[in-house]
């Protein structure tokens, strides 16, 4: 019994080597593996069998089975790739697929609107890693030792550098401004520059606050720039993106790498100045952090305060983001929902 199985292997493998095209094959698998098989066959008999034959026999038979439906595969494959795309039958007359377009992330469009503005304003657009340390996020930008942004529960500590220090001690940047004195102290001044990017903060989310998010900034840095000039600029820019004047208002502000500091709010478009849970029930939303260059940061620079001074604005994209598109949270931009996102396109 034994033999004759070996036997129908051998035969059942030569025969598959030798088939030469997807129809033949069929008939071959039928013939060697179907329900009327010599395999099949074989199986159904084995109850007249003793109990130790039974057993072989029921091993070798899988076996066999197995070997013949991997080499029937094999050979289906090498036949499909043999013939020509062309053989196949072609119906003309069915529709095309189609394909779907992919579109740009509302935030990443609004990146790129900004960069036009900026870019027509004659800045130029740089970027830096994500990864930052203490010294960029924080020691050159006039941050106390003590500020409470320096917690690890606002920030974003890499392990394994937690007994590190100053450009050794590394962290996800909690903000875009460390990138302002890297570029300052490569490229000089005058300068004018914008620096998107993602930002991380070890913060509970709710409706206006993310973990990650993503900011923009922009620095001027020359002889002789005036507050208004930089309100101008940013009237500017937002009549540029929102495509229409906008109403802002202006409230001092503290930021430690600002002297003086302000909070540029503008009218909630979301709800018109009316209130709702975006504006706080104000009918105001804060969406311009900025102010003049401490001079601190200048000197981290390399630069001399009595020399050069300049401002920075910090535009929060999510934001502006929120008010273009009247969205009133913010994590469902942060979804990765196509059902919502594609309503952006
Ligand atoms: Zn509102």
């Amino acid at each position: 019994m034994e033999e004759s199985l070996k036997q129908v292997k051998e035969e059942g493998i030569e025969k598959i080597a030798n088939t030469k095209d997807l129809e033949e094959l069929e008939v071959v698998r039928k013939d060697l593996i179907g329900k009327k098989s010599k395999l099949s066959e074989v199986m159904q008999n084995m109850r007249n069998l003793s109990n130790d034959e039974r057993k072989n026999v029921g091993i070798l038979t899988t076996e066999i089975k197995n070997v013949f439906a991997e080499k029937l595969d094999e050979k289906a494959k090498e036949l499909i790739d043999q013939k020509s795309v062309l053989d196949r039958p072609i119906d003309l007359s069915l529709p095309g697929k189609k394909v779907s377009e992919g579109a740009l992330h509302p935030i990443t469009q609004m990146k790129y609107d900004l960069n036009d503005a900026f870019l027509s304003l004659g800045f130029e657009v740089y970027s830096e890693d994500d990864i930052s340390s203490e010294k960029y996020a924080f020691d050159n930008l006039n941050f106390a030792k003590d500020h409470p942004a320096r917690q690890s529960m606002d920030t974003y500590w890499l392990e394994g550098t937690e007994d590190k220090e100053g450009a050794e001690r590394l962290c996800l940047r909690p903000h875009l401004t460390g990138g302002s004195v890297r570029y300052l102290l490569k490229h000089g001044a005058p300068a004018r520059f914008v620096y998107p990017g993602a930002v991380f903060r070890n913060e509970t989310t709710d409706a206006r606050h993310e973990r990650a998010f993503y900011q923009y900034e922009a620095l001027i840095v020359d002889k002789n720039i005036s507050f208004s000039s930089g309100m101008v600029m940013i009237q500017t820019i937002l009549e540029k993106v929102f495509g229409r004047k906008i109403n802002t208002r202006m409230r001092e502000g503290f930021f430690p790498f600002t002297e003086p500091g302000y909070e540029i709010d503008m009218e909630c478009l979301v709800c018109g100045g009316k209130g709702c849970k975006v504006c706080n029930h104000n009918g105001w939303i804060e969406v311009m952090p900025g102010g003049v260059i401490h001079p601190n940061v200048l000197r981290s620079a390399n630069l001399d305060p009595e020399e050069w001074t300049g401002f920075y604005i910090n535009i929060g994209l999510d934001r502006l983001v929120m008010m273009r598109y009247g969205v009133d949270d913010v994590r469902l931009f942060h979804s990765a929902d196509l059902r919502f996102l594609k309503e952006y396109k």
